[in-house]
């Protein structure tokens, strides 16, 4: 058989639960792979022991059981991948494309989040020090699925990012692209707060020679207060009893339209009927909570 062309993933971070946003990020990329009969992997993004919610690893594999979803072959923990990320940022130290940088929190905190380069020319030793990767003067862009064209000027508007952090934790930005590129994914369906994170995954694909998979970023959820549903809420577990309802709900937010009896129906047939009947071309860029709310 040859390699499939389709591969997706879900890649969920146990700082938390499974919240609606991660609801609808999972199902959009779960459907998205099997309406085109691909493959759907889980990845437990694991790279942040200290920010590790107790017992959000077995939660959030119960509740996408409870919800129907069955992924492909085993799940990848990145807490395992840790020599691969390690051999990666040496071959880009030793090749001048990465550097050790001691600045502290309060020597940035007047640069709006863009690193203005500091330690780039100071040889530090690695050790104790966040290793940064060097980012060229350069827009980097894509076109999304669903969010259309985006760019970003890295050197402008990102600076010269960090791949391992001063306490010896690897920054999910390389992490996902290395991950990525072995589990050999060919599309990455996710929220949109990660849209500005994608043009530095792209520069990092480009250096390490890896190809580039589609992608597409299914809707932020505005709040009423205009922030947007996140991981920061601290939301409770997803309710085992109302996965029916949830993933209908799940299914209107990304503009599908299911029957109104689907919401009774099991969670294993609520996803069947989204893989028949799925059309990404209907998911909406942005949508208020009220909107996701809507029955
Ligand atoms: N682990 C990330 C999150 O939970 C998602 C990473 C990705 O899909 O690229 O927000
Ligand atoms: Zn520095």
């Amino acid at each position: 058989m040859n390699s499939p062309a389709y591969i997706g993933r879900f890649a969920p971070t146990p700082s938390g639960y499974l919240h609606f946003g991660s609801l609808v990020a999972a199902l959009a990329s779960y459907l998205d792979a099997r309406a085109c009969g691909g493959r759907w992997l889980l990845r437990m993004e694991d790279l942040d022991p200290p920010r590790e919610v107790e017992g959000a690893q077995d939660a959030i594999l119960r509740t996408l059981e409870n919800y129907g979803f069955e992924w492909d072959g085993e799940m990848v923990r990145q807490s395992e991948r840790h020599a691969v990320y390690a051999e990666i940022i040496d071959r880009l130290y030793e090749a001048g494309l990465a550097y050790a940088c001691t600045c502290s929190r309060k020597q940035l905190e007047s640069h709006q989040g863009v690193y203005p380069g500091f330690c780039r020319l100071a040889q530090h030793p690695r050790q104790n020090a966040a290793i940064r990767i060097r980012v060229p003067e350069l827009e980097y862009h894509f076109v999304d699925r669903v969010q259309g064209e985006f760019r970003q000027h890295q050197g402008r508007e990102v600076g010269d990012f960090v791949i391992r952090r001063r306490d010896g934790l690897y920054a999910y930005q390389l992490a996902v692209v290395l991950d990525d590129a072995w589990q050999g994914v060919t599309d990455v369906v996710r929220g949109a707060d990660l849209l500005d994170s994608t043009p530095r995954q792209l520069y990092l694909q480009e250096l390490l020679g890896f190809s580039q998979p589609r992608y597409l970023h299914v809707p932020l959820i505005i709040q009423p207060d205009g922030h947007k549903l996140g991981k920061s809420y601290r939301s409770p577990p997803l309710p085992a009893d109302s996965a029916g309802p949830l993933l209908c709900r799940a299914l209107r937010t990304l503009g599908q339209e299911p029957p109104a009896e689907l919401s009774g129906a099991r969670p294993r047939e609520a996803l069947d009927w989204g893989i028949t009947h799925w059309d990404a071309t209907r998911i909406p860029r942005s949508r208020t909570l009220a909107e996701a709310q809507l029955r």
